[in-house]
Formats: C-alpha cells, sequence, structure tokens
C-alpha cells in the first residue's frame, strides 16, 4: 500500500490550495445566485478571432509551432510594444508564446529561482503567484500593502523584507485583487528599488488593457533601464476575452526566454495553434473590439463603485482590471463570514480578501466582468443584506 500523506512531494504539500475554490463549490449547489466572484469576461471571443481560427483550420493548419510560437504573432507582439510603449524587443530570441500567463508565471518562476531564493510578493495579489514560487522550492516572500494607500507597493514596504537571498520582485498592476494601478512616479520608485537591490522583476500586465480614463498603462520594461531585468508577462484572457483559449506571452533579454523555453519544449512543445492563430487576429484587427468592451467595462465600474459607496462600504475607486476591493470591516464580520453568509442569505457570490493575502482581512472582492444587470441586481441584494445584519 503507498501512503498517499507521505509520497506526495512536499513542495505541492506546502502550497497551498486556492481561498476561491470553497465559495464557487457551494454557489454551484444554489439556485438564483448572482455572481460577482469570477474573474473573467462575460463576453464571448469577438467574432472576427473565432472566424479566423475556423479558417485557420478550415486551411489545415493543425500542427505543432516552434516552440517559441508562430514568428508572425512574436513579430506583432514586438511591433505593438514599440508602437504602444515605444520599448523593442526582438520576435527571435525575446519572445515566447505560452499556454496563458499561468504557463508563464510558472516558467518565469522555474527560470530564475533556486531552491531557498526568495521574491518578494506584494500582496494582495494573483493567488497563482506565491503556488508558483513554493512549487519551485524558492520562498515566497509576502509583502503586505497598506488600504490607506489604496494597496499600492511602496520601496519602504519591500525594503522590510529585502535579505541576501532575495532574488526577484514580482508585481502586477493593473491589480487582481484590488483594481489598483501604480502612477509613473511610483512605478520609477520601484524600478529604482529593483536597481539597487539588483533585483529580478517579473511583471504581470495581464490587466494592461483595462485601464480607465486618461491613463494608459506604462509597461514596466519601459522605464529607464528596466529592460534589461524585467520579465513581463501578458496575454489574451482578460482584454480580448479569451480565457479558454489558453495563449499568453512573455517577453524578457534572451537568456531568460531560453531558459524558459528549455522548460516550455519539454512540458508544452508549444501553445496550441489554433490559439495562437486567433490571438494574431485578435492583434490585428481585435483592438476596436476590446475597445469597446473596455467601454462597457468602465460603465459598470462606475456603477458599482457609486453602488458600494452609497451604501456606506469605504472603496477606492478602481483604476483598472475590473475588480472592486470594498471594506467590509465596519460591518463587524470577517471577509470570509461576510462572503459566506451574503452568498447564503441572498445568494450573491464575491471572494473574501483573504484569498489574496492576510491583508485582505477586512475587504471583499467584486468582480464587474458581469452585466449591468447583474451588477445591478447583486447591489441591492448587499444592501438588503446589510440592511439586515
Ligand atoms: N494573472 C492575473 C493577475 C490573473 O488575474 C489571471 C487570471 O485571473 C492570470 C494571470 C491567468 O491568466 P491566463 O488566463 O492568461 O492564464
Amino acid at each position: 500500500m503507498i501512503d498517499w500523506n507521505k509520497n506526495l512531494a512536499t513542495t505541492v504539500q506546502h502550497t497551498k490550495q486556492s481561498g476561491i475554490r470553497r465559495f464557487f463549490d457551494i454557489a454551484s449547489t444554489m439556485e438564483d445566485v448572482i455572481s460577482l466572484g469570477i474573474g473573467e469576461p462575460d463576453f464571448v471571443t469577438p467574432w472576427t478571432i473565432r472566424e479566423s481560427c475556423i479558417y485557420g483550420l478550415e486551411r489545415g493548419y493543425t500542427a505543432y509551432t516552434s516552440n517559441k510560437g508562430l514568428y508572425e504573432l512574436r513579430h506583432a507582439i514586438t511591433h505593438m510594444y514599440e508602437r504602444d510603449f515605444q520599448v523593442k524587443y526582438n520576435p527571435n530570441d525575446e519572445v515566447l508564446i505560452t499556454v496563458g500567463v499561468s504557463e508563464a508565471v510558472d516558467l518565469a518562476m522555474r527560470a530564475i529561482l533556486n531552491p531557498n531564493d526568495e521574491i518578494l510578493i506584494p500582496e494582495p495579489c494573483y493567488v497563482s503567484y506565491a503556488a508558483c514560487a513554493t512549487l519551485v522550492g524558492a520562498k515566497a516572500i509576502a509583502v503586505p500593502t497598506k488600504s490607506e494607500n489604496e494597496f499600492k507597493v511602496t520601496p519602504e514596504d519591500l525594503e522590510k523584507h529585502i535579505t541576501p537571498k532575495t532574488k526577484a520582485l514580482l508585481i502586477g498592476y493593473p491589480n487582481n485583487p484590488t483594481g489598483t494601478i501604480l502612477e509613473y512616479d511610483e512605478l520609477l520608485a520601484i524600478a529604482n528599488f529593483a536597481q539597487k537591490h539588483n533585483l529580478i522583476v517579473i511583471s504581470d500586465e495581464i490587466y494592461g488593457d483595462l485601464t480607465y480614463g486618461e491613463r494608459k498603462h506604462i509597461c514596466f520594461s519601459a522605464l529607464p533601464d528596466m529592460k534589461e531585468r524585467s520579465i513581463i508577462l501578458n496575454g489574451f484572457s482578460k482584454a480580448y476575452a479569451m480565457t479558454g483559449w489558453r495563449l499568453g506571452y512573455a517577453l524578457a533579454p534572451k537568456p531568460v526566454i531560453d531558459a524558459m523555453n528549455k522548460i516550455h519544449q519539454y512540458t508544452m512543445i508549444c501553445a496550441p495553434i489554433t490559439a495562437q492563430i486567433a490571438g494574431l487576429e485578435a492583434i490585428r484587427n481585435g483592438q476596436k473590439h476590446m475597445k469597446k468592451m473596455v467601454a462597457e467595462y468602465d460603465r459598470r465600474r462606475r456603477l458599482i463603485y457609486e453602488g458600494f459607496t452609497s451604501m456606506g462600504l469605504k472603496c477606492f475607486e478602481p483604476k483598472g482590471a475590473f475588480y472592486i476591493f470594498p471594506d467590509i470591516s465596519s460591518t463587524g464580520l470577517s471577509s470570509e463570514e461576510f462572503a459566506e453568509q451574503l452568498l447564503l442569505r441572498q445568494h450573491v457570490a464575491v471572494v473574501p480578501g483573504t484569498a489574496f493575502g492576510e491583508c485582505g482581512k477586512g475587504f471583499i472582492r467584486a468582480s464587474y466582468a458581469t452585466s449591468v444587470d447583474n451588477i445591478s441586481g447583486a447591489l441591492a441584494r448587499i444592501k438588503n443584506f446589510l440592511d439586515n445584519l
């Protein structure tokens, strides 16, 4: 008899279960649930993108691509970065097409971290970062950020956690779960910090296209002297409503891309050709569709922000992604209690802030990647919930 408790890899045993799953499991057994819990677009991928894939299949494009991905796609990506951020990457050896940003996060960690190396991860943040670091045997060092500073990480926050073992820093702005973005000066301060401590910076910019108002996204490697130490991760899931296609990419100096590709060639071989063809169409002709979706998210963002503030829950206005992070501490309930009771009593699903790190205590994450009707309905139910506490 094998005792599986003793035979599973210790790295896996040390990896925490995602705190989001439990609520979806409860919600899936209930009827009439309005979900503000899900972090994925409610749109279908724009038709021109779907059609390009169908056309590709008709023409017989069904084989592996090169490990790094279709050259045309890599070229389109580097062209887009030069156009939008004035940062130049070589499509031959500074880009890798991956199976979503998820694979890119994993590969980036595996390419640079040795067991016991430390990587600074500002929290609250996306749930996979610490897990991927733990899975390579490295130490994910949680860096708490402050709600009064809209959870923006500062060099002072980071400085407290630097040790001789710190090798890298992972940032993700626009942020999941808070919707925070960093202004140019704030990014520059992080860049100076990275330079001072000679850190590699992994920047997950998957929500880069989802920013609202005047402020356009700033790519971290476009900051002075940052390209040589940055690994930029991005993908198609959020901006083009392509979560199920599984397509992302990494932009980084050649030695990093070579290292990532060394792993990717054995584990994935390549991203699906169907998705790569679709991704190319997304960049070529999908931007106007993406902008329409962003305008719709913006409308919903204002509605949900107004809704939460008018019922007395403190929250700052999200500037990017499609999440809002209200402070529920005034209710006297913990994040988990709030999420669970709201789900059971009013059939509204949200995620407790603690799923994204300890400093999410007293907060919940609500996603506005759902219809205006759903948002209005959920807000009315949340108001009811608060009135009856
Ligand atoms: N990074 C962040 C910040 C995310 O929120 C998500 C998905 O929710 C991902 C990465 C994973 O994206 P992908 O679908 O490209 O794997």
